[in-house]
């Protein structure tokens, strides 16, 4: 071969490496563009115990490696809240406040062994209370409805969706022990001095008593959150107190959904087929056993801490639950239904493997994620959080689950993955679909 055309052939192959240098450097650079943008920062809550665990989990997993994740942090955890002397969970929802959607890792509420087990200064109150008391608004809560995890109250076809209020009653109370005789009553001092008083018991023997309270405002934007999510969702909106028996209190909130229903909501509804329906609590409770589902159950703060355990523990599990409160001034903050899952944090910490469900955390950053979407106009990161759910729920239909539902479900045959191998699937499932 003569030395031109071995100087050609040298040309060329350079230049053949040339182009391949190229190429992967477009590559990488479009792997790195194919990240999806995010413009707002999400408020990132983290918590405690094996929630914390399979929070770092799915972000390592499931949203770092196709999101350019945006977060302004806060550490829940309770030893951090405890530093802090809690000024952290003011921190975050102040922060909820200015940048508009927050997802929440659950948080240990600390009772007099946790006080103990962690060395606390004080026996700090609830993260969910304080944020909850700070944003007002409303806690929704749904099912996540998948083939194979069935309810157990047969008739349930469509998801109920549970709406909590969030603020007063028996959660900011005052109660007393009453040691023996005497009489208690209830005294509103007005700010002229005026004084209006009723008896509440004449005491002979000892006793208990509890005051509470709520606020007009509270109330008529509990109803509105909920008229407002009923329209945007296309669903009918059930409410019930006990105003045959309250008639005060109960008959107050009777009244003023009633009020901004007519007032503001009424036309609304019929133009989009939609119903608002009040009845007692506990003929609510009945219906509700009998009803196919697809509506919202608007419930005082109590009826709804305790229905939405009901609603989805027979939906499947407490971990096969989204929750979102909805704050009337438009914040929103995500979060798992259940708690930080102690029993099995312990066995992690043994170093035994764990089988904890982590649907509904993953369900608490989609959440955070399409709302952010919304509000930015981000179409792919909505498109993302989609793809994420649908990941999700394929891979426990394809008989991949986590023990808890393993247990439950009518697929024949399910594999019981453990907490990491379960994400690790969806993550798999999910690359398929981006
Ligand atoms: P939990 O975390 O709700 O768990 C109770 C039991 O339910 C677990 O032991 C487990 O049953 C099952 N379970 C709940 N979530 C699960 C999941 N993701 N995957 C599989 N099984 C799940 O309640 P807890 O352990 O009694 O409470 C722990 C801490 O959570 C408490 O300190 C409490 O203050 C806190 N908490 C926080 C929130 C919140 O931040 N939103 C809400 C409630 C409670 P098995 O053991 O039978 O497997
Ligand atoms: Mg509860």
């Amino acid at each position: 071969m003569d030395a031109s055309r071995l100087r050609a052939i040298e040309a060329v192959r350079g230049l053949a490496v040339q182009c391949l240098g190229m190429l992967q450097a477009l590559f990488r650079g479009d792997m790195r563009m194919t990240k999806i943008q995010m413009t707002t920062p999400l408020v990132e809550m983290d918590g405690d115990e094996m929630t914390r665990i399979m929070w770092q989990m799915i972000k390592d997993e499931l949203i770092c490696p196709f999101v350019d994740l945006k977060t302004e942090y806060y550490d829940l955890g309770l030893a951090h809240r405890d530093e802090t002397d809690d000024q952290v969970t003011v921190d975050s929802a102040e922060a909820t406040k200015r940048l508009g959607v927050a997802v929440k890792c659950a948080t240990i509420t600390p009772n007099a062994a946790r006080v103990k087990e962690y060395d606390l200064k004080r026996m700090w109150k609830s993260p969910n209370g304080t944020i909850r008391a700070m944003l007002d608004g409303t806690v929704f809560r749904a099912p996540i409805v998948v083939r194979g995890i069935d309810p157990c109250v047969k008739n349930w076809v469509r998801p109920i969706t549970l709406a909590r209020h969030a603020y007063g009653d028996v959660y900011r109370d005052a109660e007393m022990r009453i040691p023996g005789p005497g009489t208690v009553e209830l005294v509103y001092t007005a700010s002229d001095g005026t004084e209006t008083r009723r008896l509440v018991h004449e005491f002979t023997e000892p006793g208990v008593v509890e005051g509470m309270h709520n606020l007009d405002a509270s109330i008529e934007s509990f109803a509105r959150a909920c008229f407002d999510f009923a329209l945007a969702t296309s669903q009918d909106v059930w409410f019930a107190t006990k105003d045959t028996i309250s008639k005060t209190y109960d008959h107050r909130f009777k009244d003023i959904f009633q009020e901004i229903f007519d007032a503001d909501y009424a036309a609304r509804f019929e133009a989009a087929g939609i119903e608002y329906f009040y009845t007692l609590i506990d003929d609510a409770v009945a219906r509700v056993m009998k009803a196919e589902g697809g509506f919202i159950w608007a419930c005082k703060n109590y009826d709804g801490d305790v229905m939405s355990d009901m609603v989805s523990s027979a939906f499947g599990s407490l971990a096969m639950m989204t929750s979102v409160l909805a704050s009337p001034h438009g914040y929103w903050e995500y979060e798992a239904a259940h708690g930080t899952v102690q029993r099995h944090y312990y066995k992690h910490l043994a170093g035994e493997e764990t089988s904890t469900n982590s649907v509904a955390t993953i369900f608490a950053w989609t959440g955070a994620l399409r709302k952010r979407a919304e509000l930015d106009g981000l179409a792919d990161l909505a498109a993302f959080a989609d793809a994420l759910e649908q990941a999700t729920v394929a891979t426990i239909e394809s008989g991949k689950m986590t023990g808890d539902l393993a247990r439950i479900t009518s697929i024949e045959h399910p594999t019981k993955l453990s907490t990491g191998a379960f994400i690790k699937a969806v993550a798999e499932d999910l690359k398929g679909r981006l």
